[in-house]
């Protein structure tokens, strides 16, 4: 029994699954500049003894970011200047992290399908 032609549906699963992991690795070649740290507003009191914010209304929101440094976890205040930047860059990095999971999720489709199609395709020589 001799079959050479792959079942059509994983043909076109196979081509489906390459054209999408090809458009996310292009989005990827940007080369723009990212930032790895996670943002966070923070609100603080000033210390003045007179001022609200030691009622409650402490001042902020002020943008800070997490950051690894040396193995170790490192939060630091993002100039006001700098905010809009640092966001666009930080959303770039996000991005590539989740695109990044999506393709290696297709990889292993993809080596699933590749598995199957072996298997389907070996014969014994006896
Ligand atoms: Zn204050």
């Amino acid at each position: 029994m001799e079959n050479h032609n792959l079942p059509n549906k994983l043909m076109e699963k196979l081509s489906a699954l390459n054209k999408e992991r090809s458009r996310h690795i292009f989005s990827l070649t940007h080369g723009k500049p990212m930032i790895h740290g996670l943002l966070s507003a923070v609100f603080r009191r000033c210390g003045k003894p007179a001022c609200k914010c030691n009622h409650g209304e402490k001042h902020g929101p002020y943008l800070a970011m997490s950051v690894n440094k040396d193995g170790k976890q490192r939060t630091v205040m993002v100039k006001k200047k700098d905010s809009p930047e640092v966001r666009k860059k930080s959303e770039r990095y996000r991005h590539f992290q989740q695109t990044l999971a999506k393709i290696r999720r297709i990889n292993k489709e993809v080596d699933a399908i590749l598995d199957q199609i072996k298997a389907e395709s070996i014969e014994p020589y006896t």
